[in-house]
C-alpha cells in the first residue's frame, strides 16, 4: 500500500515565511491520537520535529541555534 503523506503547512513566527513538513498519514494519526510526538513522528528528522513543535522554519532554526 502506498504511503499517504500529510502536508502540514505553518507560518514561521520569526520571519513570517510559510513552510511545510510532509508527515506519513499513519504517523500523523498516531500523534493526533495522543502518542508523544517523538514516538509518533518517527520518520521525521530532529529539525522537522522542531519545525512542527515550534512552527519555526528551518532557516530560522539554524539562525537561532547558530548552525552554519
Ligand atoms: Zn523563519
Amino acid at each position: 500500500m502506498e504511503t499517504v503523506m500529510i502536508k502540514r503547512t505553518q507560518t514561521c513566527p520569526k520571519c513570517g515565511k510559510s513552510h511545510s513538513v510532509m508527515v506519513p498519514f499513519s504517523e500523523y494519526w498516531a500523534w493526533e491520537c495522543g502518542a508523544p510526538m517523538e514516538q509518533a513522528l518517527k520518520s521525521l528528522t530532529y529539525c522537522e520535529l522542531k519545525q512542527i513543535a515550534t512552527k519555526v522554519c528551518p532557516d530560522c532554526q539554524k539562525e537561532i541555534l547558530g548552525y552554519q
